[in-house]
């Protein structure tokens, strides 16, 4: 059997310097406060929110949700999103996704300001994960699968690593973090001819597809590391992972269960980010929030796709 890397072994280790942080923002006088726009209730999202709750109250953080009935406008999003923007109390927002489908993510994405978006959406913060810039946040599963592999002390510079899967929410944004610490990195998609090629030659795989057994013993050998991102319907009516686990685990160096892995780490690199969004916007002689400037351009651009938002 391999070392399985535990998401909550991970979170426990972070979980005390998240309350310090915490503390020392209340002793300034700053509330940390994340808001939460969910459209509907969708198991998922429910279930994600109760957990990033959870895991909010423990350490310090408030939590806003404000949630928009299924059959909501798109313009009753943007408007939402521009009260959160305008909101001096609330320092970080996470928009539950993907919308529905008559929605412009590009358009909602791009609304949110980027110094509030502590799960990585917009264009602003995806720039400085492009770019290397210390800019923005990563988007919180990319940055919880580099902690695992972090607090884990698996070596990562100079490593051989394939990403499955190419969304701009994890495949992509996982991709740019390794290449950021000097990782040899292939990104395999839906169109890739022989993925189990490219995973028998890697030292780290990282699974996010979101299709069940993907990864197979075939194409796994001993010595590498998977981080399963994966969260599908399992027969038993609960979740697996992309990675047929029963005949992969026992092959493999390392691996990330689920439930139990990474899902369990994102919530406290969350709690991580609203806490740098609250501390940056404490820090005097800086603007507070968002500038009035850039908001007006960024409700200019929405206006122009989306002609009847007030
Ligand atoms: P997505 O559907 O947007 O993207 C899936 C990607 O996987 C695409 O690039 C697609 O080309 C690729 N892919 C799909 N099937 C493939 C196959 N058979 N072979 C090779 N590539 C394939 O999904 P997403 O939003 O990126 O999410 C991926 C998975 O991660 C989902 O299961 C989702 O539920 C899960 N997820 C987990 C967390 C977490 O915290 N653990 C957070 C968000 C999403």
């Amino acid at each position: 059997m391999s070392r399985l890397l535990i998401g909550k072994t991970v979170s426990a280790a972070l979980l005390p310097s998240l309350q310090n942080q915490a503390s020392l923002l209340k002793e300034k006088g700053v509330e940390p406060v994340l808001a939460l726009i969910r459209i509907g209730n969708r198991l998922s999202d429910v279930r994600y929110q109760t957990s990033i709750q959870k895991r909010c109250s423990s350490i310090g953080i408030t939590c806003r949700p404000q949630i928009l009935p299924e059959n909501c406008r798109q313009q009753d999003l943007l408007r939402l999103i521009r009260q959160v923007n305008q909101d001096m109390s609330i320092h970080g927002c996470l928009i539950f996704r993907p919308f529905p489908p008559a929605f412009d993510d590009a358009l909602i994405r791009a609304s949110l300001a980027p110094e509030k978006d502590v799960d990585g959406i917009t264009d602003a913060s995806l720039a400085g994960l492009f770019t290397g810039a210390p800019t923005g946040y990563s988007p919180c599963t990319a940055a919880a699968c580099m902690e695992i592999l972090n607090h884990y002390d698996i070596p990562v510079k100079g490593r051989d690593v394939v990403v499955i899967g190419s969304s701009l929410v994890i495949g992509r944004p996982v991709a740019m973090e390794f290449l950021k610490r000097e990782a040899t990195v292939t990104i395999c998609h839906i169109r890739t001819k022989d993925v189990g090629k490219y995973c028998r030659s890697a030292d780290i795989i990282v699974s996010a597809a979101g299709c069940r057994n993907l990864v197979t013993a075939s194409m796994v050998r001993p010595g590498q590391t998977l981080i399963d991102v994966g969260i599908n319907p399992a027969e038993n009516g609960g979740i697996c992972g992309d990675v047929d686990f029963s005949n992969v685990s026992p092959i493999v160096d390392a691996i990330t269960p689920v439930p139990g892995g990474v899902g369990s780490v994102t919530t406290a690199i969350l709690a991580r980010h609203v806490l740098e969004a609250a501390e940056k916007a404490s820090r005097p002689f800086l603007v507070l929030g968002p500038h009035p400037l850039k908001m007006d351009k960024r409700m200019t651009a929405a206006k122009r796709h989306c002609p009847s938002i007030s």
